[in-house]
């Protein structure tokens, strides 16, 4: 990857910008991540020569717009190892993704008094969907804690699972802290228990491989704004027998195989749960972002962002009041810390006046910071394109905010 950055680095467009006056450093790669060219040119390419409806035409621009799009479908079931391609089903992202599972399980799988288990550290988009399903029917929403490193306590699980436990979500890794999670050994003791496993992949899939049946899990989601597609579309990977077994989501075109007005069948998988016109240009365009990573390698990425982790996490350790939050060894390139007095706000302020982009705050995990009892932290992310020289500049411009700051 080294001796690619300067190439990989103009791929990126947006990368060669100024902010502030300063070169851009940008850090905030867990939020959302920076497009190639290839997918900047895949939406106009595909409004400039391929725009049409799909799977309802019969002229030849929406075939091969369809084609186009189920393409993506098959490249997506690649890159996860799903069995079949009908596995795979869009959504706008991981929020809807993990609403639409907890909305079609709470029609007849999750009952009353029954239990769902998430994690301490997970993204509200994994808590809130579930917390609206338990109001709704009467189910109790149970916590798997961590410790102080930011790792769960596997221990704890014997007890928390009960003959009640319907479903286990958990993040495959942690936005906030990086940790990522033992996901085989969770899924698992999901299977001893015959209980549901969803992961939340959002964190996951642009930096570690991810293959569903090696996992065995029942559900995976990830988003495609994360993994340098655009943003408004993402992933369930379902198994064949779960999805075919629960009932659609959203009502109205596509969904549907014989419609009157007494009774409505439904479609095939994945169509069942893709009501409505979807959203075709960014679905190509992720496919190309799948094609960008797929010619870097996976592996190679994971390599070489775990060395940019390193080299961060041990230039960081030496600055005075430095608090790591999520100090496991096993992380993806997420920095999450706080320092003594200062609040994290005010850092990330005087960073971006230095053309640093991180995020500051609570990293949509109000219950993690509660559990280390902080208001929120600065988070510094990476990605393959960043560079250690990057980290320097930001290593000093932290130095500099510091001493305005104390
Ligand atoms: N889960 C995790 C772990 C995340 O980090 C995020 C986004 O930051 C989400 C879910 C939600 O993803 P999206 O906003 O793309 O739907």
């Amino acid at each position: 990857m080294k001796d690619r950055i300067l190439q990989i680095r103009k791929d990126f467009p947006i990368l060669q910008q100024h902010v502030n006056g300063n070169p851009l450093v940008y850090f905030d790669n867990a939020a959302t991540t920076q497009k190639p060219l290839e997918v900047i040119d895949a939406i106009s390419n595909y409004y400039t020569t391929q725009n049409a409806n799909v799977h309802r035409g019969n002229h030849s621009l929406s075939q091969l717009a369809t084609t186009y799009y189920e393409n993506v479908r098959e490249k997506v079931r690649v890159f996860v190892n799903a069995k079949s391609s009908t596995e795979i089903v869009f959504t706008r992202g991981t929020t809807e993704a993990i609403n639409l599972l907890s909305k079609i399980l709470a029609k007849g799988t999750i009952k009353k008094g029954d239990e769902i288990l998430v994690t301490e550290m997970e993204h509200h988009s994994n808590i809130v969907p579930w917390q609206m399903v338990c109001e709704e029917i009467g189910a109790i929403l149970k916590v798997l804690p961590i410790n102080t490193k930011g790792e769960l306590e596997l221990n704890k699980l014997d007890e928390l699972i009960t003959n009640k436990t319907r479903v286990f979500s958990f993040a495959h890794v942690s936005n906030a802290m990086g940790t990522i999670n033992p996901i085989k050994e969770l899924v698992a003791t999901t299977k001893s228990h015959g209980i549901i496993s969803i992961i939340d992949g959002a964190q996951a899939a642009s930096h570690i491989p991810v293959d569903v049946q090696d996992i065995g899990c029942d559900f995976y989601c990830f988003s495609g704004h994360k993994i340098y597609g655009p943003t408004g579309i993402g992933v369930i990977y379902g198994k064949e027998e779960l999805l075919n077994q629960l009932p659609p989501y959203h009502g109205g075109g596509e969904m549907i195989d014989k419609v009157t007005f007494e009774k409505t069948t439904y479609n095939v998988l994945p169509f069942k749960f893709e009501a409505g016109t979807p959203n075709i240009a960014d679905t190509i365009a992720f496919g190309a972002a799948l094609d960008y990573v797929n010619e870097l390698g996976i592996e190679k990425i994971a390599a070489y962002e775990h060395e940019l982790l390193t080299y961060a996490t041990g230039k960081l350790m030496q600055l005075e009041g430095m608090q790591i939050i999520g100090t496991t060894n096993n992380k993806t390139s997420v920095l999450s810390f706080v320092i003594a007095g200062i609040h994290p706000t005010d850092i990330g302020i005087l960073l971006d006046k230095m053309g640093i982009a991180v995020r500051t705050g609570q990293h949509c995990a109000q219950p993690l910071m509660d559990k280390f009892k902080i208001p929120g932290t600065v988070r510094a992310s990476f990605a393959f394109y960043n560079t250690f020289e990057e980290i320097d500049i930001f290593i000093d411009a932290l130095q500099k905010s510091m001493r305005m700051l104390k």
